[in-house]
């Protein structure tokens, strides 16, 4: 096997921050219409042509892993899963190496399709997964994804679980008056199926774009609402993960919060993104990209294509400004962006 030197130097942002995760969309295209996340028409799509190709998204991440370092990659969207051939990508990605051993890769899917799929994925070298819940009652699932898919995904996270995926986690997003009653019902289910749930702040990155901050349940409420049923310690410092992680005290596993909008943790942030047209964000809520996927469709280098990685890093901002007000949003949403 191919011994990958160890990289030439870190990519490390103007805060001392070292990138070390990559967040790859591989389609703005979702079978979903989540209600905080897509309208539920018209929406424009990317064409075709203007999606990055499986060797195009291969070159570009060989970049970050060989070159810097990445030893994390993350597949999302849309939603991964409808991209034709996912494993013939998967297994592309899963050989690349950093100089301490192959990359954490790893997929956000709203685990609709898993059953069919999570076999493959797995015997592709995909790692992980983290499967979207919002809800499990049937009718608000309907609502809320504008689906009648909630039996799927269980059994997608079923499926995910007998596929030998390690973890499995469960993204639940939870908005104040849709889905609020519903914390220790999904606690319940993380702590019975022996996943670990990570309940995510709403974020103003819905393309409807009627986010506003009374919908946002902060991470002190979740916790309160959890510990009153099962009493939880908080875990060591997370580092640079995106949750704050708690345990239950009678040994029922752990559960997590990204509290992006009460307590945001940019400080520790190590993540950049490449969006599903190869545009390259240094953070979830960047007004800029640099476009990537132009530097090696005109025909750039490797060094080319890292000079332009190195300068969009040289301007990630200290941290996000949804408590300001200045915040301005993004022209993207999350599904344009990817999650
Ligand atoms: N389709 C996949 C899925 O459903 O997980 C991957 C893409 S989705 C955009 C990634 C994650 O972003 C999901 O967990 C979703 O719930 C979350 N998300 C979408 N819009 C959000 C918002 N406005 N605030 C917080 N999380 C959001």
């Amino acid at each position: 096997m191919a011994t990958v030197q160890r990289p030439a130097e870190d990519l490390v942002d103007p805060f001392g921050r070292v990138i070390k995760d990559l967040r790859i969309s591989i389609t703005d295209r979702c079978n979903f219409r989540c209600t905080y996340c897509m309208p539920e028409e018209g929406m424009r799509w990317l064409p075709r042509a203007d999606v990055m190709t499986f060797e195009e998204i291969e070159r570009l991440a060989r970049v970050f892993v060989e070159r810097y370092g990445v030893e994390s990659i993350r597949l999302t969207g849309g939603e991964p899963t409808v991209r034709a051939h996912l494993p013939v990508l998967v297994a592309k990605l899963a050989a690349l190496r950093t100089a301490d051993g192959p990359v954490d890769l790893a997929m956000t899917t709203n685990g609709a399709t898993m059953r069919l799929v999570a076999g493959t994925l797995r015997e592709a070298g995909l790692r992980r997964v983290n499967i979207s819940l919002d809800t499990l009652d049937r009718v608000k699932f309907a609502e809320m994804t504008r689906r009648d898919e909630l039996a799927n995904v269980l059994d997608g996270i079923a499926a995910a679980q007998e596929a030998g995926f390690d973890p499995v986690k469960i993204n639940a997003v939870i908005e104040r008056g849709v889905n609020d009653d519903e914390i220790v019902d999904l606690a319940t289910f993380g702590r019975e199926q022996g996943v670990e749930v990570r309940f995510i702040e709403f974020m103003p990155l819905d393309a409807d774009g009627h986010w506003v901050n009374a919908q946002v349940v902060g991470q002190d409420e979740i916790v309160a609402a959890i510990n009153d049923v099962y009493p939880v310690e908080q875990m060591p410092a997370r580092g640079a993960a995106p949750a704050d992680r708690f345990r239950y005290l009678d040994g029922g596993g752990t559960v997590g919060v990204i509290p992006t909008v009460t307590k945001p943790f940019c400080g520790d942030c190590d993540r950049v993104r490449l969006t599903a047209e190869g545009d390259f964000r240094t953070c979830l809520f960047a007004t800029s990209e640099v476009t990537l996927l132009e530097v090696l469709r005109s025909g750039g280098s490797d060094d080319d294509v890292a000079a332009a990685i190195e300068a969009a890093v040289a301007t990630k901002w200290a941290g996000h400004r949804i408590n300001q007000v200045n915040f301005v949003r993004p022209g993207k949403s999350m599904s344009q962006i990817g999650g």
